[in-house]
């Protein structure tokens, strides 16, 4: 039997759940469905922080979901949800709850599994048991305004520790990106590790590197939007998951440190790119090839950042526009901290990724003890740079 909190007993209230999101609960509870927020928008209410996004959670079939609502589309094969829009960008989730498949469940060609392992409907108490962490399983019912606890997710929340769902030994073995997930909500919600969760990781991290590119790419993305790359990576690193994440990374203190320094940046508003990710990253890596103390030619530097970014970018796919934009950014980088000819460097300055090659600079130079006059030199010159000239004016004044 499950926890079940009454509202009296908790601080979820309406007026916190997006009114879309309300709109799409009430209609499916209305037609006599289950409806439930779940996921991080529940977690994420319990703690006081504002949810990224609400997903909901029902018993009604995809199909069923798509005759309540007007605007609704089905998408995603393997993992088959509802998807019901509000306006030009505003979407609504709902997806139907799930079991875990049982091996009879599957069809013989095991190249078929990957349609039918996430898409076997199930009660709401089987879909908390396929969640990640207890934390991540809680549900909010619609109907009666209580949480619903099926795993022990409440009590974790309160001692703010990370638990799997079961046995995490077999849980990582499962789905090994969940490992990663697991530093990155201890680090994002400042929450303690399970000791089993910590072990599990120790056994259980050269699986890591078997899970599919496309998905630690998008977790290491993730990372640095929430800004706990630095953390992340560095705990990663302590635990032995890192060098089965990026292959062969030795993670030195330097690069955490940058990384950290990074994720101030973000904090601070500014955007993060996977350019800027990956040239931090590997910055370390090709300053050791590439110093800018050393006599390279620029030539042979670009050769040098290319190369030090070949491995990544290909492993994971990395689109030819964004390995090209991350190898400037080194470059950039290479240039600036080179400081050489302030003012006769225009074309270089004038470079789009040139701006973000001096964010990097600065950044590095926090951390290295480096002198930021060098930064500040820069500055005036990238200003001067970059507005217009009296030519350009005549010209903009003609127009
Ligand atoms: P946020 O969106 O704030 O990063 P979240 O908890 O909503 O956090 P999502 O990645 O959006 O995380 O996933 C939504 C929910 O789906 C999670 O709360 C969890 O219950 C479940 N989930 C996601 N990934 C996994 C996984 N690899 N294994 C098991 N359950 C998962
Ligand atoms: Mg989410």
């Amino acid at each position: 039997q499950p926890v079940v909190l009454p509202r009296s007993e908790h601080s979820i209230s309406r007026k916190q759940i997006d009114p879309d999101t309300l709109k799409v609960l009430y209609r499916l509870s209305r037609k006599g469905f289950k409806a439930y927020l779940v996921g991080g928008g529940v977690r994420d209410l319990l703690l006081g922080r504002s949810p990224k996004d609400f997903d909901v959670g029902t018993d009604a079939t995809p199909n069923q979901v798509k005759k309540l609502f007007r605007n609704c589309f089905l998408v995603g094969r393997r993992f088959r949800l509802a998807h019901v829009r509000f306006g030009a960008d505003q979407v609504v989730e709902v997806a139907t709850f799930r079991r875990q498949a049982r091996p009879e469940d599957l069809p013989d060609d095991p190249a078929e599994h990957f349609m039918f392992a996430e898409n076997i409907f199930g009660s709401p108490r089987e879909d908390a048991f396929r969640r990640d962490f207890t934390i991540n399983a809680l549900f909010y019912d619609i109907e009666s305004f209580a949480i619903v606890d099926y795993v022990g997710g409440l009590e974790d929340l309160n001692q703010r520790r990370l638990r799997a769902i079961g046995d995490p030994l077999v849980r990582f073995t499962e789905d090994p990106v969940r490992m990663l997930r697991a530093l990155e909500f201890s680090a994002r919600l400042d929450f303690s590790l399970d000791e089993s969760v910590r072990e599990a990781i120790y056994v259980r991290a050269p699986l890591i590197a078997e899970a599919a590119p496309a998905r630690i790419r998008e977790e290491l993305m993730e990372l640095f939007r929430h800004r706990v790359a630095g953390r992340v990576l560095r705990d990663a690193q302590a635990m032995g998951l890192l060098p089965h994440l990026l292959a062969g990374f030795e993670g030195e203190t330097e690069t955490f440190d940058l990384l950290e320094k990074v994720d101030a940046r973000t904090a601070a508003g500014v955007a993060i790119e996977e350019p800027f990710a990956l040239a931090a990253i590997y910055l370390t890596r090709f300053l050791r090839v590439c110093p800018p103390g050393a006599d390279l030619t620029v030539t042979e530097a670009v050769r040098l950042a290319g190369l030090t970014l070949a491995p990544h970018c290909g492993y994971f796919h990395v689109a030819h526009g964004i390995r090209h934009q991350a190898r400037e950014l080194l470059i950039g980088f290479f240039r600036l901290a080179r400081g050489r000819g302030f003012r006769g460097e225009r074309r270089f300055l004038q470079h789009p990724m040139t701006p973000q090659a001096l964010d990097l600079l600065c950044l590095w130079q926090q951390i290295s003890g480096g002198d930021p006059a060098l930064v500040e030199q820069w500055r005036p010159a990238l200003a001067e740079a970059t507005s217009p000239q009296p030519q350009e004016k005549q010209a903009a004044a003609r127009r």
